[in-house]
C-alpha cells in the first residue's frame, strides 16, 4: 500500500466521532465566557450515530442486497430516518447503472428532492464503485458507511479498482466522512454463491 493511498484513506476515514464531539463540548463548557453558546450548540447538534446505529442500518442494506438480482443493497438515512432503500436491479431493468446506491439515490430524489440528500448518510453493503461514489459526492452526502471493501469484493467479482476514499480525496468541493468494514463478513457471505470472476449485471 503506497503512502498516498494510505494518507487518502486515513484522511477520508477520520470521523468527528462521538469522542470528538464530546471533547469539543467539554472544552466549550469549560470556558466561562461561553456557557450559553455551549448549551445552545449542544442542544442544536445532531446526535452522532453510534456503532449500533451503523450496524442496524447496515443490516437493512444487507437485507436489500439479499432481495437484489446481484447482492448489493443500500439505504439512505437522514436524522435517524430512512429516506430510501435500493437494491441492484441491473439484470431486471437491463440497466448496468442500476446499482443499489444509484437506485436508492434516484428514489430519494424522486420522493424528497436533492436538498434532502445534502448531509445525509448512505449505507451500502459494498463499497461504492466510481460511478456511485461520483453520484454520492455530487449529491453532497455527509457520510458514507460501507460493509465490504472494493478490494474484498474484487476477490469475487469484477471491480473498478479505485476506493471511495481515493475518489473523495480528489473532490475537495464535497467533504464526506467514510466508515468502512461495518458487517463486512456478512456482506461477503452474500457472494458465496456468485460465480468467481462474475460480471455484475
Ligand atoms: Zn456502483
Amino acid at each position: 500500500m503506497s503512502c498516498d493511498r494510505n494518507c487518502a484513506a486515513h484522511h477520508a476515514r477520520f470521523l468527528p466521532s462521538r469522542r470528538a464531539f464530546m471533547a469539543g463540548f467539554a472544552c466549550a463548557a469549560a470556558s466561562p465566557a461561553l456557557p450559553l453558546l455551549a448549551a445552545t450548540a449542544a442542544s442544536a447538534a445532531p446526535v452522532a450515530p453510534t456503532a449500533a446505529d451503523d450496524e442496524r442500518f447496515m443490516r437493512i442494506a444487507i437485507a436489500e442486497a439479499r432481495r437484489a438480482d446481484y447482492p448489493f443493497g443500500a439505504v439512505i438515512v437522514r436524522d435517524g430516518r430512512i429516506l430510501a432503500r435500493g437494491r441492484n436491479l441491473g439484470r431486471r431493468l437491463d440497466d448496468p447503472t442500476a446499482h443499489g446506491e444509484m437506485v436508492a439515490i434516484r428514489r430519494a430524489l424522486a420522493g424528497h428532492g436533492s436538498r434532502s440528500l445534502k448531509g445525509s448518510t448512505l449505507y451500502t453493503s459494498g463499497e461504492p464503485c466510481a460511478m456511485c461514489m461520483g453520484a454520492i459526492l455530487w449529491c453532497h452526502f455527509g457520510r458514507l458507511v460501507f460493509a465490504a471493501s472494493v478490494e474484498q469484493l474484487a476477490t469475487k467479482i469484477d471491480q473498478i479498482m479505485v476506493s471511495s476514499a481515493d475518489l473523495a480525496a480528489k473532490a475537495h468541493f464535497a467533504p464526506i466522512q467514510i466508515t468502512g468494514g461495518v458487517l463486512a463478513d456478512e456482506s461477503m457471505k452474500l457472494f458465496d454463491k456468485v460465480e468467481r470472476g462474475g460480471r455484475r449485471p
